[in-house]
C-alpha cells in the first residue's frame, strides 16, 4: 500500500475513533462510571470576580435541543452547568432550553446561563433579551453577551448604560461580550473600560502561547473578569493531514484519551480560563468531553511542544482571527476572517449546513464582489500567510 494510502488510513481511524467517542472510551469510561457511582461532577472555577463559580466545561447550544432534552438531563447529571445560546442560534436552542427548564423548573437555579444579543443597539438588547427570557422560560440570565464584536467601540457608553439598567431591572446578573475577531485587542480594551465582567472568546494551543494573547488574557484576569474559551478545537479552513497530526493522535491514544480531548486539556491547563465552551450536540461528545473534564491527567511538556509543532505546521490552514489586518490591506468590505470561519465550520467541524447559512447572511452584493477582489496584499500582511484568495474562491464554490 502506498504511504499516503496507509496515512489516510491511520488517520481516518483515529478520527473516525475521536468523533465517535470510542478514542475517548478508556479515560472516560473509569470515570463516567465513577461518576455514576460517587456523584462525582465535573470541576468548577470561579467566574471573574463575580463571586460565581462555573462548570469548567460549557454546553454550547448550537443544536435542536428541543428534540435533544436527554443532553440537557445528562449535563445536568455530569454537573455541566454553563449553558450557552444565542437568539440567533438556529434549531430553536432557546426555545429548547425554555422547554427543558418548564419540565425541571428546579434545574434553573443549579444552571449558569448565557445567552447574546446579535443587535448592539440598546434597542436592540432590550427587544432581544425580553424574548430570549421568554423563549427560556426564565426572569434572568446569568450573563449576557453582545454577540461577535469585531472591535471595541462597538460597546458604547449607552452599552454600559444599558447594561447598568438590565442588571438593576434583575434581568441579566452579568454583562460583557464574544469574540472571534480581533479577540487580543478586544480584551485589552476590555479590561480598560471596568464594566465588563465577562468574554468569550477564540483560545486554544495555536492562540493561547502567543505574547499578545497572553498580555490580553493578564489584563482581564486582573481587571476581575471571567474568561470563557471556544473554538477550542482550533480547527482550520484547510483539511490537514501531517505526521506531526498521527503521531499526536497515536500518541494521545495510548495515553488514554483523543487529540480532541487533549485540546481541550491543554486549554484548562490555564487556570486563568474559567470555561471551554464546547459544541456538544450528541451524547458522544458529551462523554467524551465530560471525561476529559473530569480527568485530572495533566499533559506533559512534550505532549504541550508536539501541539505547538503541530500549530506551527498548520499555521498557513489556521486564521486567527486578526480580522483588523486584512480587511484594512483589502480596502474595501470584505469579511475574509468571517468567510475562514465558515470554510472552518464545513471543513473542520463537518457543518455544511451552517456553514452555508452562514455564508449566505453576507449581504448578495458583498458576495457577489468577494472573489473579484485583489487579495495579493492581504496575503503579504496575513501573519499566517494563508492563500486568501484561494480559499474566498473556494468558500464561493462550497458554500455560495
Ligand atoms: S486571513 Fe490572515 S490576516 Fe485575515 S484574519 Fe485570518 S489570519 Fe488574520
Amino acid at each position: 500500500m502506498p504511504d499516503s494510502e496507509n496515512r489516510w488510513s491511520r488517520r481516518d481511524f483515529f478520527k473516525t475513533v475521536a468523533l465517535s467517542g470510542a478514542g475517548s472510551l478508556l479515560a472516560p469510561a473509569a470515570h463516567l462510571a465513577e461518576a455514576a457511582d460517587s456523584n462525582l461532577q465535573v470541576p468548577q472555577r470561579p467566574f471573574g470576580n463575580s463571586g460565581i463559580n462555573v462548570s469548567i466545561l460549557s454546553l454550547g447550544g448550537m443544536f435542536n435541543i428541543a428534540s435533544n432534552q436527554i443532553m440537557l438531563r445528562q449535563a445536568m447529571r455530569w454537573g455541566v452547568t454553563y449553558w450557552d445560546t444565542a437568539d440567533c442560534y438556529q434549531n430553536g436552542s432557546e426555545k429548547g432550553i425554555g422547554k427543558y427548564f418548564s419540565k425541571y423548573p428546579e434545574d434553573r437555579q443549579k444552571v449558569f446561563l448565557v445567552s447574546k444579543a446579535d443587535d448592539p443597539s440598546p434597542r436592540g438588547m432590550s427587544r432581544l433579551l425580553d424574548r430570549s427570557l421568554d423563549r427560556m422560560q426564565t426572569d434572568y440570565i446569568d450573563l449576557y453577551f453582545v454577540h461577535g464584536i469585531y472591535r471595541i467601540d462597538e460597546m458604547d457608553d449607552s452599552t454600559r448604560i444599558w447594561a447598568e439598567k438590565a442588571k438593576a431591572a434583575g434581568k441579566i446578573r452579568l454583562f460583557g461580550f464574544s469574540t472571534h475577531s480581533n479577540m487580543e485587542a478586544c480584551m485589552l480594551a476590555a479590561a480598560r473600560l471596568g464594566w465588563i465582567d465577562g468574554i468569550m472568546m477564540t483560545y486554544n494551543y495555536r492562540l493561547m502561547h502567543t505574547d499578545r494573547m497572553q498580555r490580553a488574557v493578564d489584563a482581564c484576569v486582573k481587571a476581575g473578569i471571567g474568561l470563557t474559551a471556544m473554538k477550542t478545537q482550533g480547527g482550520g479552513s484547510v483539511r490537514t493531514d501531517t505526521d506531526t497530526e498521527l503521531k499526536l493522535a497515536g500518541r494521545f491514544m495510548q495515553k488514554g484519551f483523543s487529540d480532541a480531548q487533549a485540546k481541550l486539556m491543554a486549554v484548562w491547563q490555564n487556570p486563568q480560563i474559567a470555561s471551554i465552551c464546547s459544541q456538544m450536540p450528541n451524547m458522544s461528545i458529551l462523554m467524551a468531553n465530560t471525561a476529559a473534564a473530569m480527568d485530572k491527567t495533566e499533559l506533559s511538556a512534550t505532549d504541550r511542544k508536539l501541539l505547538q509543532q503541530y500549530a506551527r505546521e498548520t499555521h498557513r490552514d489556521y486564521c486567527a482571527g486578526c480580522s483588523a489586518i486584512c480587511q484594512s490591506a483589502v480596502g474595501e468590505k470584505a469579511p475574509i476572517a468571517d468567510v475562514m470561519r465558515y470554510l472552518m465550520y464545513c471543513r473542520s467541524y463537518g457543518d455544511r449546513d451552517y456553514a452555508r447559512a452562514e455564508y449566505r447572511k453576507i449581504p448578495p452584493e458583498i458576495r457577489q464582489r468577494l472573489t473579484g477582489i485583489d487579495y495579493a496584499a492581504a496575503e503579504k500582511k496575513c501573519p499566517q500567510k494563508m492563500a486568501i484568495a484561494r480559499l474566498m474562491q473556494e468558500a464561493a464554490d462550497e458554500l455560495g
